[in-house]
């Protein structure tokens, strides 16, 4: 039974030829691989809420009523694919967004500057309507969307005539990796994001050739948000330090370490009083060793917070050591891979399900569900 107040932005599509059981079996069998928290109504309603919403189906005659709810304009796209996923039969849905236009959680920017922040760092300024969506502390990520090269005739994302998103494929397919929103001003309408420059980026590439008023995507946002733990234990390598910085920006109060992997650190890190900061140039064995000195010396961790991000076989022995070894509880935690390294050895196989761990989505067409996951808590890549 709902003892929840319904969230504002909503749509709706009936399926004419789909009955309610198989679509109530994959939403219990969804629900019950992802650990999302799942409602019933009396056997004729079933519905997963997520922090920023909910999709469920409700029994309509002989067939099924999907439907989908988010707290904000921008997350109704994503809900509906995860619905619409479970069904083979197309929904149309009726949710007043208009075919053809952009999805509410996209954007059209122009590049204001780029700028060196750092031996290997750039801050990209983009200008774009629509900033406000970036500018909330639960979810502090987007994706940057990138034609592919050399298009003459740029396809962006629009609504389809189903009301769903509907993302350029084969040759016109976009590069979309994920960011962090560093700074917003919604009066000024610019957005900053600092750009890790890596040998063979696509972003890195484009980035350093960018013009002022050259156009790309922002879709979002998507991924975690802040802890709100009093004790944060932080550490990631150059491309969580954007997150990491908006993280000691945003909690001033909090108090914990902060570990920096990478050879140099070279980055505008903001300190806070009550966080003690350590570069570790020699990566993740340094970062082992000190994890099993604070669990040593600083437990139990109470009211604390293990979030780290990094390349994805580094984030894999983290797991294996706080999860496994260290026997922290998985909610306490959010263990991101930010990029995969293909040279790296290969990923040891997750023991644990449930904790928040999880995985880069760098693919140039992530599915709707990984779309969708992002804004709910994987939060893929988060
Ligand atoms: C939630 C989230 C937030 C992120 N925020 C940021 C951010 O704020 N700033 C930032 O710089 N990055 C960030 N990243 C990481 C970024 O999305 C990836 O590094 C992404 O691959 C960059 O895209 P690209 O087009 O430059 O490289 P791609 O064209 O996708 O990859 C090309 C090659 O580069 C390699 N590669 C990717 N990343 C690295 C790296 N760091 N070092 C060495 N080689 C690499 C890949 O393995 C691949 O072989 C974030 C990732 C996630 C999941």
């Amino acid at each position: 039974m709902r003892t929840s107040p319904l969230p504002e932005f909503q749509a709706e599509a009936t399926l004419t030829d789909t009955p309610f059981p198989p679509i109530e079996a994959a939403l219990r069998d969804l629900a019950a691989r992802r650990g999302l928290d799942l409602h019933e109504g009396h056997g004729r309603s079933i519905w997963c809420e997520l922090p920023v919403g909910e999709f469920g189906a409700k029994k309509r005659g002989e067939g099924t009523l999907l439907f989908a709810r988010a707290h904000r304009a921008q997350d109704l796209a994503a809900l509906q694919s995860e619905i619409a996923a479970l069904s083979a039969e197309a929904p149309a849905w009726s949710s007043g967004l208009d075919a053809g236009r952009f999805p509410p959680n996209f954007s059209l920017a122009r590049v204001h500057s780029v700028t060196r922040i750092g031996e290997s760092f750039v801050r990209l300024r983009l200008e774009s309507e629509g900033l406000e969506r970036l500018s909330h502390d639960d979810s502090i990520h987007f994706r940057l969307v990138l034609q592919p090269s050399g298009t003459s005739e740029p396809v962006w994302p629009s609504i389809g005539e189903n009301g769903q998103t509907q993302w350029p494929s084969g040759g016109q397919a976009l590069h979309r990796p994920p960011y962090t929103t560093r700074a917003v001003d919604l009066a000024a309408g610019w957005v900053d994001t600092d750009i890790f420059l890596h040998e063979g980026g696509r972003i890195t590439d484009w980035v350093l050739a960018a013009k002022a008023g050259e156009r790309i995507g922002l879709a979002g946002p998507g991924g975690s948000g802040i802890p709100e733990a009093t004790r944060l234990f932080l550490a990631g390598d150059e491309t969580a330090y954007p997150a990491l910085a908006r993280m000691i920006e945003a909690r001033p109060d909090a108090r914990g370490h902060l570990w920096l992997l990478g050879k140099s650190a070279d980055y505008p890190m903001p300190q806070a009083e009550g966080i003690t900061t350590s570069h570790l140039p020699q990566d993740t064995p340094a970062l082992l060793q000190a994890l099993r000195l604070i669990a040593a010396t600083q437990g139990p961790f109470d009211d604390s917070f293990f979030w780290m991000a990094a390349e994805r076989g580094a984030v894999s022995q983290l797991r294996g050591l706080l999860l496994d070894e260290l026997g922290i509880d998985s909610k306490a935690t959010h263990l991101s891979a930010y990029w995969s390294d293909p040279h790296s050895p290969a990923e040891r196989p997750a023991r644990r399900s449930g904790g928040r761990v999880s995985r880069p989505d760098q693919s140039a067409n992530p599915s709707p569900r990984s779309a969708a996951l992002a804004t709910g808590d994987d939060r893929t890549g988060g």
